[in-house]
């Protein structure tokens, strides 16, 4: 089994297409998306349209910015990130709002494994420290779950010994899984990267090598910038896009 994992594309189809482009000659057996797939960007039909014209298995788990877009409560958001949403929920079509509406809260476990957004506690908790992904691998009964939110391309890794690390692996690597420990592991984002690496970001994960790939690839930066500040969103959503932050 050798899955794609996506997480917070965030309206951005140049970079949705981008890493469509990157893995189509390539076995996979389930899409896995992790969550925001809307909020930020300006493409956020073309994105949901894109996502749900995806062949073959798909598994999608509801993020923060999905609630928020069918009318959450936006309370715990700044002010840019609230202007995307009311903007995003003003321009969502009625089969993508349908979609969306869909899309089961995580956890959510799939071909064993377990699928979050934020951490398995909690939709809207980040997971940045080894202490919090301790938490969540205390309620995750899977070898290997996947979380978003973050938008830091990361792997956490309980050892038999009990000890939690972690890394953030922003380029290209190739990680071996160790049968004996459980993981957590963020693919990065596809639409927002913040790791100072503009390349959308996502992961394949094989199941039977036990390996990860973390991958990034180049999109038209310009493009996913251009269609923001044509939406009259705020610039600074279109600035970041070119740093990765
Ligand atoms: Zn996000």
């Amino acid at each position: 089994m050798r899955i794609l994992a996506l997480s917070d594309v965030h309206s951005n189809l140049s970079a949705l297409q981008a890493v469509f482009r990157a893995v189509q000659r390539k076995r996979i057996d389930l899409t896995v998306c992790l969550g925001d797939l809307v909020g930020y960007g300006a493409q956020p039909n073309q994105v949901l349209e894109r996502l749900r014209r995806r062949r073959g298995a798909k598994s999608f788990v509801r993020g923060n910015h999905d609630r928020v877009a069918l009318g959450g409560d936006l309370s715990g958001f700044n002010q840019v990130a609230r202007e995307a949403a009311l903007w995003t929920r003003s321009k969502l079509s009625p089969e993508n709002r349908r979609f969306l509406a869909g899309l089961p809260h995580g956890p959510l476990v799939v071909h064993g494994v377990t699928l979050v957004h934020g951490s398995a506690l909690d939709e809207d908790e980040y997971l940045f420290t080894a202490a919090a992904a301790r938490r969540s691998f205390e309620v995750i009964a899977t070898p290997i779950a996947m979380f978003g939110h973050t938008h830091l391309p990361t792997l956490f890794r309980l050892g038999e010994d009990g000890s939690v690390d972690g890394a953030v692996f922003s380029r290209d690597a190739e990680v071996r899984l160790e049968p004996g420990s459980r993981y957590l592991l963020n693919p990065g984002s596809v639409g927002q990267p913040r790791d100072r690496n503009p390349e959308a970001a996502f992961a394949i994960v094989d199941l039977a090598r036990l390996s990860v790939r973390f991958r990034r690839v180049a999109y038209d930066v310009s493009a996913a910038q251009r269609a923001i500040r044509k939406a009259g969103l705020p610039g600074i959503l279109a600035d970041r896009l070119a740093a990765g932050y």
